[in-house]
């Protein structure tokens, strides 16, 4: 189970009977949120900062535990920031400052000095606040009576974008194969992710895959094949086309398994010995939390399957997509989002159909693949760019609609959504900002998470919304 580590700081000029009362409170609040939030991750309160050296024990505690995915700080009483410093020059983690109270309401007949001293964040925070800005630390502030909805719902986030951010740290993407000839945006600096986000990016040849594939026994194509029947429709009678993606997939686990990777990319121009281009066993991966990025795209591979894990836990469906044609009707505008054959099953809106087609290119066999329409509702659209000397994450709020009349002859599965603020500006504001082809759709995420997610690591963010005017398009966009 996750973890977030609770340190509170005071000092040790308010004597023995004030520290008690810290720690008692902080015992208090810690219990609260493992009640309200222990779904999500554990909380566990550690000693009180009174002097430099026990907030570099505390930091050593948080940097050695592999379950702990941030740090929540709040200064209780006055903590002369200076004894700080040390301790957060060791911290390499996500960290929230609270900025609450013990107490809700002032005691107005009964507030004394000793009260004063007592609790007085409104003083002890903001000292604390200029050291983390002073340091340029990159962390979250969030402000309120620690039991209100708001402050744990933002502390809800954190958790889960800290998470994300562990997570971020053990990606491992295998491509099997370089990055498509001439593409642009599938490119870019793979020692810098790394660096930046902790993207192991490995290259192995896809004929890995492939003697994989060649080796599995009938009993694991067969155990694909009952779990593909009892999760979707079969709709079509060419049963060996679809053990061959049955194959596919047992080839992939085996190899995630062996060498513990968490993404993939492939690349349909270099499938060699492959009979198809792996679809409907990608599409199976996808739904089950395997990052993957078409084309060699190992940065799209490795920010879904960050945002899949920050998206665990709640309703709605996370996946990679493509931006492919519109509907330009004015006023009505709509754009149609697929792939060759690799979108993610957990945007189905109903059972998908599994079915064989020809791929019209790569002169390959034809593949099978799900075909379904997808789901709807609020979410957004993000994708992470190299920008040559930074990364840029660019996040568009859209509406997922339903398909406004059938399109029996498109062989793969799509989603279709409306852009925010409206067609124009959404779309070119996305083309303003560099934003790529491929991106991470979610019902499940919103913006805000994606902008603590932009805090917490540092990234440029630009956010393309109901609240993009014309003004900045004018002002912002046409400057890149
Ligand atoms: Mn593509």
């Amino acid at each position: 189970m996750s973890k977030l580590y609770f340190i509170p700081g005071s000092q040790d000029l308010y004597g023995e009977e004030c520290l008690k009362q810290v720690a008692a409170d902080c015992a208090e609040m810690v219990g609260f949120f493992n009640e309200k939030m222990g779904d999500t991750v554990t909380f566990e309160l550690l000693p009180t900062v009174e002097t430099s050296e026990i907030c570099v024990q505390d930091m050593r505690r948080v940097m050695d535990d592999d379950d702990c995915v941030g740090v929540i700080t709040w200064m209780h009483t006055f903590s002369p920031a200076k004894m700080w410093i040390k301790g957060l020059q060791l911290l390499r983690k996500p960290l929230l400052h609270l900025h609450t109270q013990a107490n809700e309401k002032l005691p107005y007949s009964e507030i004394d000095m000793d009260f004063m001293n007592l609790n007085q964040a409104a003083h002890g925070d903001r000292e604390y606040g200029y050291i983390l800005a002073r340091l340029n630390i990159a962390h979250e502030v969030v402000a309120g009576y620690y039991q209100n909805e708001d402050v744990v719902a933002r502390i809800r986030r954190f958790a889960q974008v800290a998470k994300a951010v562990a997570h971020s740290h053990n990606i491992r993407v295998s491509t099997f194969g370089n990055n498509m000839r001439d593409v642009a945006v599938t490119d870019g600096n793979r020692l810098e992710c790394e660096i930046k986000y902790g993207w192991e990016i490995k290259y192995w040849g896809i004929g890995e895959i492939d003697t994989l594939a060649e080796n599995a026994t009938e009993a694991e194509i067969g155990g694909k094949m009952a779990e593909y029947a009892e999760k979707y429709t079969m709709a079509t009678d060419r049963t060996d086309a679809v053990r061959e993606q049955a194959r596919y997939e047992v080839a992939f686990d085996k190899f995630i398994a062996a060498n513990k990777c968490t993404a993939f990319t492939d690349n349909f121009q270099d499938l060699y010995g492959m009979k198809q281009l792996p679809g409907l066993a990608v599409q199976n991966l996808m739904a089950k939390g395997i990052g993957f990025g078409p084309e060699g795209d190992y940065k799209i591979a490795a920010f879904s399957a960050v945002l899949m894990k920050m998206a665990e836990g709640r309703k709605g469906a996370t996946g990679f997509i493509e931006d492919y044609t519109y509907d330009l009707t004015e006023g009505h505008e709509l754009e149609l989002a697929s792939h060759m054959l690799e979108v993610p099953a957990s945007f189905a809106a109903s059972k998908p159909e599994i079915q064989v087609n020809p791929l019209g290119i790569g002169g390959k066999a034809d593949p099978a693949r799900l075909v379904f329409d997808g789901v709807t509702g609020d979410g957004i659209q993000c994708t992470l760019v190299d920008m040559g000397d930074h990364f840029r994450i660019i996040c568009a709020d859209i509406e997922l609609v339903k398909q406004p009349e059938p399109m029996p002859k498109l062989p793969v599965a799509r989603i279709m959504y409306r852009h925010k603020p409206n067609f124009r500006i959404g779309t070119e504001a996305w083309c303003y900002a560099g934003g790529a082809h491929h991106s991470v759709v979610s019902t499940a995420l919103t913006r805000a998470d994606i902008a603590m997610f932009a805090r917490l690591t540092g990234t440029e963010l630009i956010a393309i919304g109901d609240d993009t005017t014309e003004a900045d398009l004018q002002k912002f966009f046409m400057k890149n």
